[in-house]
C-alpha cells in the first residue's frame, strides 16, 4: 500500500512525523573517509561496476598497506572520526593484510573508529581462511575493528539474490554475521539495494527481516536504502530509480523500521538534491564526507567524490534542517 499509493506526499508526511518525533529538526553527518583497498573480486554481482575479476585486468587495483595507510596519514591532522573500508572478495590476499591494515590505522590515529568489512567480506574470510565467523570477527576486533558497515545486504529474497548475486553469501549468512557481531558487542548498519528487479513485496520482506533481527539483537544503528545505478554493469538496460521512488523508499523505511533509530540517505547514491529532500521523507542522516568513493562513481554517480563538513552543513541548512556532526555511535561531535 505505502509503495503503491499515488499519494507520495501523504507517505512522506507520515514518515516525516515519525522522523521529527525521534530527531526533531536535526540531520546528522559524520567526518569520515572511505577506502576501497582492492576491487579484485571473485563474485559476479550483476549490479556491480566496481569489481574486476583478476589482478591485472583493466582498472583492477590492490593497494599496498602503505598506500592504504597513506589515505589516513594524509588526513591525520584533520578531525576525522571514522574510517570506512569495503573491498572486493580477493582470493590472493592473506588474512593478515586485513588485520595489519586495522593495526596500522590505529597506530596512525589510535582513537579513530574503524568501520570495516561487510558481512559478505566476513563470510568470505571465514571460508577462504578456514575459520569460523566468530574467529574472524574476534581476530579483526583484536586488531582494532570497531563496527561493521551494512553493505552486501542487497535484497534478502532468494529469488532476487539468485539472479543478481548468486555467488556470494546468502541472506541468512548476512544476518547471522550481524547477529554474531551484535552479540560480540559491535554495532552495525543494514542496507537495501532498491530499484532493479525486486518487487514491492520483496522490499517489505527485506525490511521485515532486518526488523526481526533488530528485535532480537538491537545492534543496528541505521537502515540505509541504496539506489541501484545502472552504468557500466550487467544490468545497464534497467533505468535508475526515479527521485520519487527514492523518496518513497526512504519514507517507507522510516515507517516500517520503528526499532531502528536512523534512516540514512547516502548522498553519493541518491544525489545531493534528492538526499536533501529525503530529510523531509523520513531520513535523518546524510552519511559523511566520504572522500574518493569509487563503488558508485564507477557505476555512473555524478556527485562529487567528497564533501567538506562545511559543505554538508550548508546543504542540510539549505534543506531547512539543523546540521549535527556525529561520531559513528551518533554522539554529537563538538570541536574545540
Ligand atoms: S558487489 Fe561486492 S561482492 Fe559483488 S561483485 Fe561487487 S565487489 Fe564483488
Amino acid at each position: 500500500m505505502l509503495f503503491e499509493t499515488p499519494d507520495l506526499l501523504a507517505v512522506g508526511w507520515l514518515a516525516n512525523r515519525e522522523r521529527e518525533k525521534r530527531h526533531g529538526a536535526q540531520a546528522y553527518y559524520n567526518y569520515n573517509i572511505r577506502i576501497e583497498a582492492t576491487n579484485v573480486c571473485e563474485a559476479s554481482c550483476l549490479f556491480c561496476s566496481f569489481a574486476r575479476l583478476k589482478p591485472g585486468d583493466d582498472q583492477a587495483y590492490t593497494m599496498s598497506l602503505d598506500e592504504v595507510w597513506d589515505k589516513l596519514r594524509r588526513r591525520a591532522a584533520q578531525p576525522l572520526t571514522e574510517v570506512h573500508v569495503v573491498n572486493g572478495l580477493d582470493p590472493h590476499l592473506p588474512f593478515d593484510y586485513y588485520t595489519e591494515m586495522l593495526r596500522g590505522f590505529k597506530r596512525i590515529r589510535p582513537e579513530i573508529h574503524l568501520k570495516c568489512f561487510t558481512a559478505i567480506e566476513i563470510a568470505y574470510f571465514s571460508d577462504l581462511y578456514r575459520m569460523s565467523d566468530e574467529q574472524v570477527l574476534r581476530a579483526l576486533m583484536d586488531a582494532g575493528l570497531d563496527s561493521l558497515p551494512g553493505g552486501g545486504a542487497e535484497i534478502f529474497a532468494e529469488r532476487v539474490r539468485k539472479k543478481i548475486c548468486h555467488d556470494k553469501a546468502d541472506a541468512d549468512r548476512y544476518l547471522a554475521i550481524h547477529r554474531l557481531a551484535h552479540r560480540m558487542g559491535m554495532k552495525t548498519n543494514v542496507t537495501m539495494l532498491y530499484g532493479h528487479i525486486e518487487t514491492h513485496e520483496e522490499r517489505v520482506d527485506h525490511m521485515l527481516r532486518a526488523r526481526a533481527l533488530q528485535d532480537e539483537s538491537g545492534g543496528f544503528q541505521a537502515f540505509i536504502p541504496l539506489a541501484f545505478h545502472p552504468d557500466n554493469n550487467q544490468m545497464r538496460k534497467l533505468p535508475a530509480p526515479s527521485a520519487a521512488e527514492t523518496l518513497r523508499v526512504h519514507a517507507v523505511s522510516r515507517l516500517m523500521l520503528d526499532n531502528i533509530d536512523h534512516i540514512k540517505a547516502f548522498w553519493v547514491a541518491t544525489g545531493v538534491e534528492v538526499a536533501q529532500t529525503a530529510l523531509w521523507f523520513g531520513a535523518d542522516d546524510l552519511d559523511g564526507t566520504v572522500q574518493e568513493e569509487k563503488i558508485y562513481h564507477m557505476a555512473g554517480s555524478t556527485v562529487p567524490e567528497a564533501m567538506t563538513t562545511r559543505e554538508i552543513s550548508r546543504l542540510i541548512r539549505a534543506a531547512g534542517r539543523e546540521p549535527v556532526e556525529r561520531d559513528t555511535f551518533y554522539n554529537v561531535v563538538a570541536h574545540a
